[in-house]
This record gives structure tokens, C-alpha cells and sequence, in this order.
């Protein structure tokens, strides 16, 4: 090892870091980018400081709520962390983390690393450092075709794991995640929901996933939790479900969930089933980890959502989520949470264009809103407030097809409008001086539908 590239490629790296930070930069690719073309094994030889496990969070969905929890529950007990942002989860931002995090010499020394990346990362990643653990929330279909397809992906993992002394976290709800003990001779544990009086008999998604890893025959469902992941079996072979090391059960969704893992009671300021499951995933880590009930107990309820209030109410049955956004980053924000959910849904977004919004409403175009152009569970968008031609011309530009957009100034309407759709939840998206009234009219459309009122606790 030459120690002055190494020190030099830390300096570098910093201060790259620091002018980025001046400049308003969150991204956090390029300081790790050219560290690395200083010293190309900067992250394997920082990684080599963590004195206790190197963890890495991956799958579809839900990675980065899983991996914020975790980050919450190890920081509770006072442990020592390396930890890289969402959005810089490919190797340069994972580089950048552990140069931000260490001293100048690169010498400190860490308890944990715990590292979100996307699926396909995984084997570049594995060469750079030694992962102890890896936890895989799920593989939807969704927002994979930018690797082409998820048998692939799956068949990418088993291989850059196989053999190694990893232990693997799995969902034992999702199909595609079952059978890797036999296929890696990687020790797996899996998490999973026992029956639930959420659950439903038959699904509403696409059939995409269903199909038995073993021999490919179409499985049968006893049971669907959500979207894909619930209890099967296969016809051809007999294989099922693998049974859970971490149960999660007696799930109550509203006003906010609480569940059991296993004797462990959680409760969260989340909403959905789908973060229900990220407890479940981060829990288990956690468990793994040998961390004491109480610091995982304390962090998860102590675990704030990301985007704004999200407040939920529920009218015919159904959550509607309101989301305050009032700046590109908020907004940016907001819809990775929509879009991190796979469920079918709809977008209800009132723009105004009042003092306390911001006159100017220019930063709609600042947002990222073209992301939404590739989640195809947004089956409509309704464009309210004030300025409700405005939004509606953005997500025309976005990319998102015209003839699910619908213009609906008044906010009454465009709020009746949208929670009578079929779908399984629809986002309220609102600036500020609409917000009010938007919540007003929720919970009216929720007493009316007599679901449980006045209990909707305010969170910001
Ligand atoms: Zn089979």
C-alpha cells in the first residue's frame, strides 16, 4: 500500500466533500469517484476498519426506509457507523461515505458499516469489501428494466454470494426469494407475516414473480399480504414458503402501526403494509446483530417518516396519504415514497400559488418529476388548486400519458374524484395554503365512510 496516495486520495476526497456540501450538492458521487482514481483500493482498505459487520441492504422496494431504520437502531445503542446516503448507492457514493466518515489519516476505526445499493451493485460491492450480512427486502418487476430481466438479477446475487461466509436475509413472502440456502450453500433467515386480517385471496397486480423458482410452474396462493408476497405453494414440485425466523403478526395498520415480531411490540408513525414489512426486515437485521429488544423498540418508534406529514386517512376502505411539498427536494422526496410503494395508486396534487406557497411556481420544473414516467402503478393523476393547469402540464412533459390526467380545480371535487377510483391507495399531494382544506375534506370523506375518526394524529 502506498500511504501518501492513500492519504492523498482521502484529502482529495474531503475536500471534494466539503465544496460540494458549499456549493448545495447532495449528490455524493464524484469526491468517491476520484479518490478512487487516486488510490483504486481506497474503499476496500477503509472498509477493512470496520471492526464489527459490514452489512449490506438491497431488493426492489423499501431498501432505503430498511436501511434508515437500521441505521436508527444501531445508533441507539451507541455504536459507531458508517453509512451512505440514498442516492449515492453505487460504489463512488458508497467510497464517499467511508471518506466523510473517517479522519484524515483514514485510520478510524468503525463498529458497523451498513450500505444500501441496488441489486445489480451487489457482486461489484462484495469485491471491495466483506459483507457479513446481507439483507434483500424483495424483487419486484417494477423499476427493474433498467437491468434487464429480475430472474436475471436474482441469478446475479446467487452467484456473487455463493460460497461465502454471509449471512443472508430473505423475505420468505416473495417467491423469487426462496430457495437460495440450496442453490448458494449460504446460511439464509428469513422474515415473513404469519396470516393477517389484512390479507386478501386473491391480487389485484400483474402475475409477473409468480412462478416457482424450482421449476417455473405458475404457484398457487393461499393467501396474498401484499402485492406479490404472501403464501404459496407449488403445484410441480411442493415447493412453499420457507418458514419464518422473524414473524411478524397482530398487525394493526390505523392510525399507525403496531405489530409483534415474534414477542417483540412495535409501534411506528409509518403507514402501510409495505413499511410493515421494512420493520419486519430491519427487526430481523437487528435481532441478528444480537441488539437488545428495548433500543430496537425505542428507534422504531421513534422513526419519522421522510416525506413530510403523511398523515393517512382512510375513505371506502382505502389510505389516502397527504404529503405537504412546497420545494423541488420535498417533492422529490414525496414521490420516491410513492413510488417506492408497488401498489396500484393514484396522485391528487393541488397547486397554489399564494404568498405563503411562493409566488413563483417555477420550482415544479426543478423537481425530478420524469421519475414518476417509470412506475406504472400510477394509473391517474389529478391536477388541482389554483394553478392545477400548470401541474398538469408538467406531468404532461414529464412523460406521464395525457389521458390519465385529469384537471379538477376545486379541490372538493378533485378529492371526491380520486378517493372514488379503484386503486389501493392514493397520495394527497398539497403546497401549503391548500393543505388545510385538502385535510378538511379527508376527513370528512372518512367519517362519511365511517371509518375511524378524530384519531389521526398530526405529525410534522
Ligand atoms: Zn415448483
Amino acid at each position: 500500500m502506498n500511504k501518501l496516495r492513500f492519504i492523498l486520495a482521502i484529502a482529495i476526497g474531503k475536500i471534494l466533500i466539503l465544496f460540494s456540501r458549499w456549493i448545495g450538492n447532495q449528490g455524493s458521487n464524484f469526491p468517491g469517484k476520484m479518490a478512487r482514481r487516486v488510490y483504486p483500493g481506497i474503499l476496500r482498505e477503509l472498509a477493512a476498519r470496520i471492526t464489527g459487520r459490514i452489512i449490506i441492504v438491497t431488493g426492489t422496494n423499501g431498501k432505503t426506509t430498511t436501511s434508515n431504520m437500521l441505521a436508527q437502531i444501531i445508533n441507539q445503542t451507541g455504536a459507531s457507523l458508517v453509512h451512505n446516503q440514498a442516492g449515492a448507492n453505487m460504489i463512488p457514493g458508497i467510497t464517499t461515505a467511508f471518506i466523510a466518515a473517517t479522519g484524515i489519516t483514514g485510520q478510524k476505526q468503525f463498529d458497523y458499516a451498513l450500505l444500501e445499493t441496488d441489486e445489480a451493485n451487489v457482486p461489484l460491492l462484495l469485491k471491495e469489501v466483506k459483507a457479513g450480512l446481507i439483507l434483500i427486502t424483495n424483487f419486484f418487476r417494477d423499476q427493474l428494466d433498467r437491468y434487464g430481466e429480475l430472474d436475471y438479477t436474482v441469478q446475479v446475487i446467487r452467484e456473487a454470494v455463493k460460497g461465502r461466509g454471509i449471512d443472508l436475509i430473505l423475505n420468505a413472502d416473495d417467491p423469487l426469494s426462496a430457495h437460495f440456502q440450496g442453490l448458494t450453500a449460504v446460511h439464509c433467515w428469513y422474515y415473513g407475516f404469519a396470516p393477517g386480517s389484512y390479507d386478501s385471496y386473491e391480487s389485484r397486480e400483474s402475475r409477473e414473480g409468480r412462478y416457482c423458482v424450482i421449476c417455473g410452474q405458475e404457484l398457487q396462493y393461499q393467501r396474498y399480504h401484499y402485492a406479490q408476497l404472501g403464501k404459496y405453494s407449488c403445484p410441480g414440485c411442493g415447493n412453499h414458503n420457507p418458514s419464518p425466523d422473524f414473524t411478524g403478526h397482530g398487525l394493526v395498520m390505523h392510525p399507525a402501526i403496531e405489530l409483534m415480531v415474534d414477542d417483540m411490540l412495535l409501534s411506528s408513525p409509518y403507514q402501510g403494509f409495505y413499511n410493515a414489512y421494512n420493520i419486519v426486515a430491519a427487526v430481523s437485521a437487528a435481532r441478528l446483530l444480537g441488539i437488545e429488544p428495548r433500543y430496537i423498540q425505542k428507534a422504531i418508534a421513534d422513526f419519522k417518516p421522510r416525506a413530510g406529514r403523511m398523515e393517512s386517512f382512510t375513505v371506502n376502505g382505502r389510505p389516502n396519504i397527504l404529503i405537504l411539498v412546497k420545494n423541488p427536494t420535498g417533492l422529490n422526496q414525496s414521490l420516491a415514497a410513492v413510488m417506492e410503494n408497488p401498489a396500484v395508486k393514484h396522485l391528487f396534487f393541488a397547486l397554489n400559488d399564494q404568498v405563503a406557497d411562493g409566488r413563483d411556481i417555477s420550482w415544479i420544473w426543478d423537481a425530478d418529476i420524469e421519475a414518476i414516467e417509470t412506475d406504472r402503478k400510477i394509473k391517474q393523476i389529478v391536477c388541482s388548486g389554483i394553478r392545477s393547469g400548470d401541474i398538469a402540464l408538467r406531468m404532461k412533459y414529464a412523460g406521464y400519458p395525457a389521458d390519465q390526467l385529469i384537471i379538477k380545480s376545486n379541490l372538493k371535487e378533485g378529492i371526491e374524484y380520486v378517493t372514488s377510483l379503484e386503486g389501493d391507495v392514493s397520495y394527497i399531494l398539497s403546497t401549503y395554503t391548500a393543505l388545510f382544506e385538502c385535510r378538511k375534506i379527508l376527513l370528512s370523506l372518512q367519517k362519511r365512510s365511517g371509518a375511524p375518526a378524530g384519531k389521526v394524529p398530526v405529525r410534522g
